[in-house]
């Protein structure tokens, strides 16, 4: 791809995780990358080992679920790298609780953060991509979109991730932009590190505990999620909209 044609992707919540390996992930792909998360300097080691392996990125700071800090970080990418035309709305947090100890708070920041944030970021990218006459959003849902005990608000936010993701696979599709979802099932991050801290149990024997539910018997790892996003992406996934892929290790959670 020449400079010229290179298209420039957002991938929120990148500083570490799913959203720091598919962010490398796809400035190997020849995508140039906004590394966007919460603190600034927090991209930094993200955008480092883009640049080290020869890419292009830039790290932007910004609380997804804020309607202003969205708007001013995606004139910032557009003005430093070109219009974005790729959007993967990765940033997410967890406030488990069985639902009888559940706060406002812990609802309300769930919702925030993946429903919100994901409405706020598309809403932003989405004319560059209309402009652009091409685009392609990736939305990380989860297994636990299914059901997942104490976890009532972050399994009705990430169920409501598919719904919009259909929503704007019709709505798009016509401008040249595809939408679709990828459900992680357990996957090795400090998100699930903090899981188990909760639970009190070690990582490792957590690890092994969830890998013997697994058809494939290993957790997942973050590159494995950056691997579906890449093909969702993909110049030639032009035909492929409105999914949800379960990469989980086997057929369901
Ligand atoms: P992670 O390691 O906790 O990383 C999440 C990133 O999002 C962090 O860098 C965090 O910043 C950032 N973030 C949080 N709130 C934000 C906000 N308001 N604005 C901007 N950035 C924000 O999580 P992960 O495991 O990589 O998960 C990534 C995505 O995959 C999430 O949507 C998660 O729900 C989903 N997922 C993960 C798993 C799994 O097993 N790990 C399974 C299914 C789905 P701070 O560090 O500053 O908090």
């Amino acid at each position: 791809m020449t400079q010229s044609q290179r298209r420039t992707a957002v991938v929120t919540g990148s500083a570490r995780g799913i959203g720091a390996a598919t962010a490398v992930r796809l400035a190997a792909d020849g995508l140039a990358v906004a590394v966007v998360d919460l603190d600034e300097a927090a991209t930094k080691g993200t955008v480092e080992a883009i640049e080290s392996a020869g890419g292009t990125a830039v790290g932007v700071g910004a609380d997804v679920s804020d309607s202003a800090a969205v708007e001013s970080a995606v004139a910032t990418v557009a003005e430093k790298l070109g219009p974005p035309t790729v959007l993967v709305n990765n940033a997410g947090i967890t406030k488990d609780n069985l639902l009888f100890k559940m706060t406002d708070q812990d609802w309300d920041a769930v919702m925030g953060v993946h429903l919100r944030g994901s409405f706020l970021m598309t809403r932003a990218v989405q004319k560059h991509m209309v402009d652009a006459g091409w685009g392609r959003v990736v939305n990380l849902s989860s297994t636990s979109a299914l059901g997942n005990r104490g976890q009532a608000n972050y399994s009705t936010a990430k169920a409501g991730l598919q719904g919009f993701t259909k929503t704007l696979a019709i709505e798009l599709g016509r401008f040249g932009v595809t939408a679709n979802c990828i459900a992680p099932g357990f996957i090795a991050s400090d998100m699930t590190k903090a899981t188990a801290e909760r639970l009190g149990v070690e990582w490792d024997d957590f690890v092994a505990m969830r890998a013997k539910e697994i058809p494939v018997q290993r957790a997942g790892a973050v590159e494995d999620i950056a691997n579906m996003v890449s093909f969702f992406v993909d110049e030639r996934s032009g035909f492929v909209s409105g999914q949800v892929i379960y990469v989980a290790g086997g057929p369901k959670a």
